[in-house]
Formats: C-alpha cells, structure tokens, sequence
C-alpha cells in the first residue's frame, strides 16, 4: 500500500474489467463488444469533425447530441443527460440520488461497478437476493430503500426483467430513484424509456458501446425527468464541465441517426445468439435465457473454470467469474457468425 494514499483510496476495491489482450490472436468473447463495426455514417462523422474544429473547446452541454437523443425516444432535451460511457452516468448518478444513510438496493448477482461506487462515495447499499436461475422479483423491491438500481438486462446473468415488473418496481417506490441500467436492451428487451414522463423518479441510462458498436468511443446517455437531470448536471459540474469531445458528439449523432444500420446489426447478434445457444445445448449445456449480447452458460459436468482455460488455449477468450454462485458459469459475448461457429467448434473438441 502507498503510504501516499488517502484512507479512502486505501480502502478503495476497484472493478476490474474483462482482460483487452494488446495482440490480436484471440477471438474475443469477453467484454460484451459488437462484433460488426460502428456506423459508416459515425465513421465519416468522426473524421470531418477531426478536420474540423478540435482547436476548440466542445460544447458543455452537448446540446446537439442531447437533442438528437430526444428526437429518438420523443422526449425534449430537456429529459436527456450523456456521458463518457453509462459508466460515467452511473458514477454521477449515485452521489447525485443515493445517501449514506439509506440504502441503494440492486441484486445480489449484478454488475460490480454498483457497490464499487457505492463503496467510492461511502453510500449504504443491500442486495436483493435472486433465486437459483438469477431471477429478479419485483416484491422483493417493496421494502424501506434509499434508492434502486435494477440493470435491466442483468449482467453477467442476461436475465431480462418485464416492463410490468419495472412499472411495479415504480409504482412501490414513488419516493426514491429508480435507476434503471439498459446497457443491453437493445437485443430484444422493452425499454422503460416509455415511463420516464409518467415517473419523475425514473432515470434509464443506455449506451452506445455495445448495441452501436462504439465501446472505444466512450459514450452513454440517461433520459429522466428534467430535475434528475439537473441533479446529474450539478455532479458532473463538480468535476469538469466539458462532457463528451467534439469527436465522440458527432460520433455518436451519426450512429443514433442511423437507424437502418442499427436495426440490421442487432438483429444479426441476436439471430446469431439464439443459433448459438441452440448449438451447444446438446453438448450440455444449460442457458439462462438471454435478450442481450451475451449468454450466460453453464456446463452439467465441466468445470466453468476448465472450459475457460481450455477455450482460451484455443484462442478463444470468454468471461470466467472466480465468485460464490457463479463460478460454474461463463459469459459468452456474441461475436460473428464464424466467430461463434469456432467456438462451438472448439467447444464440441473439448467436450
Ligand atoms: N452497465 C452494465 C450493466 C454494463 O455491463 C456495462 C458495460 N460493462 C456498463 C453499464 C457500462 O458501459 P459503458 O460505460 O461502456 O457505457
């Protein structure tokens, strides 16, 4: 430990991301990316703002963007926040809505940035359990919290949770907020976006890493009602005033606009997907069932950790989790048609 650091940096478990090998040997099925490249529109958008006027500062309040988000999902600008990635979002979010005397509730299999940032800004948080199959109940939520944050599909498990579910989840906690995390809704969910001018309390936070193919581009967005947004305004004030760059805001107009090109790409990962699962069901596996860019499998008589060194001796990087409850699982990221024909290919080899 540095004698540097502060207590709370000393005290600090940060997440710890899905490996990025800097080579280019492995198929790569771990970090939930899209296999198929952004946008050719995001592309050219990004390079004729490079030709353009980076000498300047971006614009703080990303108006431009914000307002093509809201011409999206029919809201006003007002009703829209982005940031550097949902990351970023969720990391205002929480000291923006949560306290350190009630706590946050999200599931107790869920993405670990949650109490990572809970941890970060000394925020209370308990965890719901979810049954055997990483089911999350809506009752469960109907209990004294300072808050909720429900992803919406979960990761690493892809369970997906109905819209009459979330909508009960708002209707027991009018008095909280309702963060709800879509990073993955677009490969087949419902979005609770269509909530957001019913309940103030609701914040959906979505992104372009995975269903618009720009995890390097850095960009999320939150659509909530206007004081949500105020409140993630005044934290992200409190750290730097300039959002996104120039670069990433044209990026990101050209891929939300590019409707065609978004609806042809998700619908391969997810035709891909469930060809996927229905392959290596008779090589035994077990699936929770997804509507993500993921499946989360379990072999009946292999080891999780086995067929993850076996499968990374064949090139093939996938997401192992060394944790109580699912470390007899993988997360599988849905790659290409070929990509995933390899894998189950490598997978018929070790069985
Ligand atoms: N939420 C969930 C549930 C995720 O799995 C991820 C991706 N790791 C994120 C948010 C963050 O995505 P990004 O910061 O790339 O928008």
């Amino acid at each position: 430990m540095s004698r540097y650091w502060s207590e709370l940096t000393a005290s600090l478990v940060p997440y710890v991301p899905g490996e990025q090998p800097k080579d280019q040997k492995y198929i790569k099925l771990n970090t939930n990316e899209n296999p198929y490249p952004p946008s050719p529109k995001a592309i050219e958008a990004i390079r004729s703002a490079a030709g353009a006027d980076l000498r300047l500062y971006p614009d703080p309040s990303c108006d431009a963007l914000r307002e093509t988000i809201a011409a999206y999902f029919e809201l006003t600008s007002e009703h829209i926040f982005v940031g550097n990635g949902s990351d970023e979002i969720l990391a205002f979010a929480f000291p923006a809505f949560f306290s350190a005397s009630r706590p946050i509730l999200f599931p107790d299999i869920t993405y670990t940035f949650y109490p990572v940032y809970a941890q970060l800004y000394g925020l209370a948080f308990e965890t719901v359990p979810t049954d055997e199959q990483f089911r999350i109940q809506a009752r469960d939520y109907n209990v004294p919290n300072g808050g909720i944050v429900l992803p919406n599909p979960n990761a690493p498990t892809a369970r997906y949770l109905l819209i009459d579910e979330i909508q009960e989840i708002l209707e027991t906690n009018k008095d909280q907020v309702v963060i709800v995390d879509e990073a993955y809704i677009d490969f087949g969910g419902e979005s609770a976006v269509r909530f957001v001018k019913e309940y103030p309390n609701l914040l959906v936070v979505q992104t372009l890493s995975k269903s618009r193919s720009l995890a390097g581009l850095r960009v999320g967005m939150a659509m909530g009602h206007p004081d949500l947004i105020e409140g993630l305004n005044r934290v992200k004030n409190s750290f730097n005033s300039y959002t996104l760059d120039r670069l990433a805001m044209a990026g990101a107009i050209a891929a939300i606009e590019d409707r065609a090109y978004f609806e042809e790409t998700t619908r391969k990962v997810t035709a891909t997907r469930d060809r996927t699962v229905e392959a290596i069901k008779p090589l035994g596996f077990e699936t929770i069932e997804s509507k993500a860019n993921f499946i989360f499998i379990k072999h009946l008589h292999r080891s999780a950790k086995e067929l993850f060194a076996a499968l990374r001796d064949k090139g093939i990087l996938v997401r192992y989790f060394n944790k109580p409850r699912i470390d007899q699982y993988l997360r599988v990221s849905i790659g290409t048609d070929e990509e995933m024909d390899t894998f189950i290919e490598a997978l018929r080899e070790i069985i």
